[in-house]
């Protein structure tokens, strides 16, 4: 039931951990993170249980510059491993992170997904099959893909943050109906359900709309609307100790 990510930091796997801990008082049953070092080497680590747990699976080898985590709050799919997010396309090549639900996803995943082998009993992995499938069999960029995928998802809520894995260091992110912040960092930039996950890392956020999709790098954030209109947004400050 929350989300944290991070693009443009070598101490994302902290940043991201410490971001969850901040957010365990919303509730969850397991927990994740996907982590890349912009090397070639990415790590998906994934607990049922508390977020020590998480924790004490990550080993010291773990690092990197780019990542995203979560905390699950089962809704489709009983509480394991692999029901836990991020949850990944079946080339390994999207990762995702998703609060909420997908109303239908049983009718995209008949519709799209016949021929897809699933690791999951998620409405999340779906989405995330969907961005990896119109990417494969229509030739789109991975943002026309995620929006062909928002234009699917009916009556939905959610938050997204997408990785991937070919070009890392880009955090793709969508809300509705569910909380979501871009943080404004210094050399780097987060995204969280809730402020005080990232006081850490910056007091500066930016409230996201439902609708608009945001393309976050480690120096730049860009909002459009549903229009792929560009929006200027005015950062707020949370004078709050971290
Ligand atoms: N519906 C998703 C699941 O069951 C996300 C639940 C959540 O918001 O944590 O995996």
């Amino acid at each position: 039931c929350g989300i944290v990510g991070v693009t443009g930091n070598d101490n994302a796997v902290s940043i991201l951990l410490e971001g969850l801990e901040k957010l365990e008082y919303r509730g969850y049953d397991s927990a994740g993170i996907y982590v890349n070092d912009l090397n070639g080497k990415d790590y998906l680590i994934k607990r049922k249980g508390r977020i020590s747990e998480l924790e004490a699976a990550v080993g010291p080898d773990v690092h990197g510059s780019v990542g995203i985590g979560h905390t699950r709050w089962a809704t489709h799919g009983v509480v394991s491993e692999a029901n836990a997010h991020p949850q990944f396309s079946e080339d390994h090549r999207f990762y995702l992170v998703h609060n909420g639900v997908i109303e239908n996803y049983k009718e995209l995943k008949s519709e799209y997904l016949s021929n897809t082998t699933f690791a999951s009993q998620t409405d999340t992995e779906v989405v995330v099959q969907l961005v990896d499938h119109f990417v494969q069999t229509e030739g789109l960029s991975t943002k026309q893909a995620f929006l062909k995928t928002l234009s699917l998802l009916k009556g939905s809520s959610y938050a997204f943050l997408l990785i991937d894995s070919t070009d890392p260091e880009t955090l793709y992110v969508a809300k509705n109906k569910s909380p979501l912040l871009i943080g404004l960092g210094d050399g780097c930039n987060v995204v969280c359900s809730d402020a005080p996950a990232m006081l850490n890392v910056t007091h500066d956020f930016l409230e996201l709309h439902d609708g608009e999709v945001v393309t976050v790098k480690p120096d730049s954030v860009e909002i459009e609307d549903a229009d792929h209109n560009k929006v200027e947004r005015k950062p707020f400050h949370v004078d709050m100790d971290a």
